[in-house]
């Protein structure tokens, strides 16, 4: 595997953490391949240059659809996105 050297124009701009929670399959049965949650899957967002912070989202279909557009949704409005001064300027 390759490893990559930072760069400087290496730049966080923006984080997405994901608690993928801990569960229980049950493996036999008619209940076969059901999760019991012993604590659900959960996300929230950052946007380090505008400061905003995404309310935590709970549940495994909540959380796959957040992190799924939630940088691209929040990008299409972020005040500190470098897009949006040309989108809007246009
Ligand atoms: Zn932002």
């Amino acid at each position: 595997m390759t490893k990559l050297a930072p760069t400087a124009e290496a730049e966080v701009r923006d984080v997405i953490f994901v608690d993928l929670g801990e569960g229980y399959e049950t493996k036999k049965g008619p209940r076969k391949g059901e999760i019991w949650w012993k604590r659900q899957p959960r996300a929230r967002y950052e946007c380090l240059p505008c400061q905003y912070a995404s309310p935590v989202v709970h549940g495994v279909d909540e959380v796959r659809a957040f992190i799924t557009d939630i940088r691209t949704r929040h990008r299409a409005i972020c005040p500190g996105h470098p897009g949006i001064a040309q989108s809007t300027a246009a």
